[in-house]
């Protein structure tokens, strides 16, 4: 039974313990049965999130523990907090985007040792069979499991994953950043798989959170040129845009953004556009700004 020390509602931060000072060590097997705090989603609906103790999560065969040292909010976690999340599975422990250090392992678990830094998969699980499973495309897989979604995630001392969706951090990444991997990885799949982006193009990125920050950078990397657009309430994210990088951002409140577009394009449009707000109009911006045999992802 979980045990509440906190009842109102509350929102995690991101946050990072201290650096490691020891050397990793070999992999401790776990076996106390000590508690942990954890931030739970209880039932559906809006609110529900709770700060509760709950028992140390003990890895089974090919699972490892993975001690949380920094986890970051994503904006399904605002949604789940509002109860405006659909394919929740409470009680749930929250957090999907998350870095730490291997704290145990169960049985048939070889190659990583106590202290190690890694970054993790937010892919829970899937069942390894289906047509999507077999292509590679496990985040389509119709029994998948995603942490803090349908399974037990980082926003708690520790939380157990498959062996498998581990990675390694480089001395040179910290816990805080890696805690990014996660959304990173979202904004590589657009624009190195999922479009056929070209150096010299122009793109449109419409939504500036995180996922739209991501998109932005990985696209001026790869040589594009990026017009990125918010609203009012956006102001702040569009002026880190610019700090960053961004060629050219709009208001698409205060402009029309099609039309913005094709000012900034000399009236060719966009070459591709990612949508990154997850709202109708924003979809129908990009449609009506990309050019003729542009992409929209
Ligand atoms: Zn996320
Ligand atoms: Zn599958």
């Amino acid at each position: 039974m979980t045990r509440s020390i906190r009842t109102r509602t509350s929102t995690p931060f991101i946050s990072e313990r201290s650096r490691l000072a020891t050397k990793p060590s070999r992999v401790h097997r776990y076996s106390r049965r000590d508690c942990m705090r954890a931030l739970r989603k209880l039932k559906l609906g809006p609110g529900e999130v709770e700060l509760v103790e709950v028992p140390d999560p003990q890895p089974a065969r090919g699972e490892v523990r993975v001690r949380v040292e920094s986890a970051g909010i994503c904006g399904t976690d605002i949604h789940i907090l509002h109860g405006a999340y659909g394919n929740l599975q409470p009680p749930v422990t929250l957090g999907h985007e998350f870095a730490g250090v291997v704290a145990g392992a169960g049985p048939g678990v070889h190659g990583w040792s106590d202290g190690e830094r890694v970054a993790v998969e937010s892919l829970a699980g899937s069942c390894g069979r289906c047509r999507d499973c077999r292509a590679g495309e496990t985040q389509c897989c119709p029994e998948r499991r995603a942490f803090g979604i349908s399974a037990d995630g980082a926003f708690a001392d520790y939380v157990v994953v498959r062996e498998t969706a581990l990675h390694r951090l480089p001395d040179g990444v910290s816990f805080r950043q890696a805690a990014l991997a996660e959304p990173l990885c979202v904004a590589v799949h657009a624009v190195l798989e999922k479009s056929s982006l070209r150096a010299g193009d122009t793109v449109l990125v419409t939504g500036p959170g995180t996922i739209g920050q991501l998109v932005a950078q990985v696209a001026r990397l790869s040589g594009a040129a990026v017009i990125l657009a918010g609203t009012a309430k956006d102001r702040e994210r569009l002026e880190l845009a610019t700090a960053t990088g961004t060629e050219h951002t709009v208001f698409s409140d205060r402009e029309d953004l099609p039309a913005a577009v094709e000012r900034i394009t000399a009236g060719r449009g966009a070459d591709a556009a990612f949508e990154c707000a997850g709202v109708g109009a924003a979809v129908r911006g990009c449609l009506a700004a990309v050019r003729k045999a542009g992409q929209l992802v």
